[in-house]
């Protein structure tokens, strides 16, 4: 039992191979995939993804990137997109200050918008955030205050004490394979004290390929590397991680069924 929390397999270099991806996932273990929506015209492919096979499960979202051509995706539109049985989740929503895509102002209305989206429906925000650890924290506080929701930090690179804030607030986090990388000391001094039963892990494929697959497009087969790198690191059964990040998936999104 192993679970890629978070991928897209509707973007350009799986979308082409959908078939020969998911059969590569389904060979190294793989038994569920979240395909996470990033723009309102993906919905639908996202959603057929998911329609067609029973191990991959379907997001509704814009990414911050996103957030300036979306003004009128509001909180009903996701609400209502969301009743859909394959959607178990909100998201990718957040703040990206790295690449300011789109205006931060805009981001924030976006991310907010998700969030009631989350607390009308119970289903858990998929949270995209770099460079913007303070405002995230802050609207996740303030959001919070208003009414307690489930979310997860997709693709954790941020700080220790970003992460102790989050777990505060009850988020799960997600590990990618940079946790692999060289130059991620950093991550990896992070990943090694996150409680297990907060951790899961993802691909974000096409991209962050993890070692031994860097340059490659990424896909959802090679959470097993990501997986096997991170029970070392923290000294654990692989076996027992797989079945404690997937128990804490289906725990956090629990609209899906094992
Ligand atoms: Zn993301
Ligand atoms: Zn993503």
């Amino acid at each position: 039992m192993l679970v890629d929390s978070h991928c897209h397999l509707n973007y350009k270099g799986l979308a082409e191979q959908q078939g020969e991806v998911l059969a590569r996932a389904r060979e190294r273990g793989v038994t569920a995939m979240l395909n996470i929506a990033t723009r309102e015209s993906e919905w639908d492919d996202v959603l057929a993804a998911a329609e067609a096979n029973d191990d991959v499960w379907a997001s509704v979202g814009i990414h911050p990137h996103d957030a300036d051509h979306h003004p009128d995706v509001d909180t009903a539109k996701l609400v209502e997109r969301a009743a859909h049985p394959r959607v178990i989740g909100i998201g990718e929503t957040g703040l990206d200050y790295y690449y300011d895509k789109s205006d931060r102002q805009r981001q924030q209305d976006s991310f907010r918008r998700h969030i009631h989206a989350s607390q009308q429906t119970g289903l858990p925000v998929i949270i995209h955030t770099r460079d913007a650890e303070a405002d995230t924290l802050a609207v996740l506080g303030e959001e919070m205050g208003r009414a307690t929701f489930p979310a997860v930090i997709h693709c954790f690179t941020a700080s220790d004490d970003f992460a102790r804030k989050a777990l505060d607030l009850g988020l799960y986090i997600s590990i990618s394979g940079i946790v692999t990388f060289k130059n991620a000391a950093d991550l990896q001094a992070t990943a090694k004290w996150l409680p297990q039963d907060r951790l899961l892990i993802e691909t974000d494929s096409p991209f962050l390929a993890p070692v031994p697959h860097r340059g490659k497009t990424g896909e959802p087969a090679f959470v097993a590397d990501t997986l096997a790198y991170l029970a070392a690191l923290r000294d654990e059964d692989p076996g027992a991680l797989a079945v404690a990040t997937s128990a804490n998936f289906y725990a956090l999104f629990n609209k899906a069924a094992p």
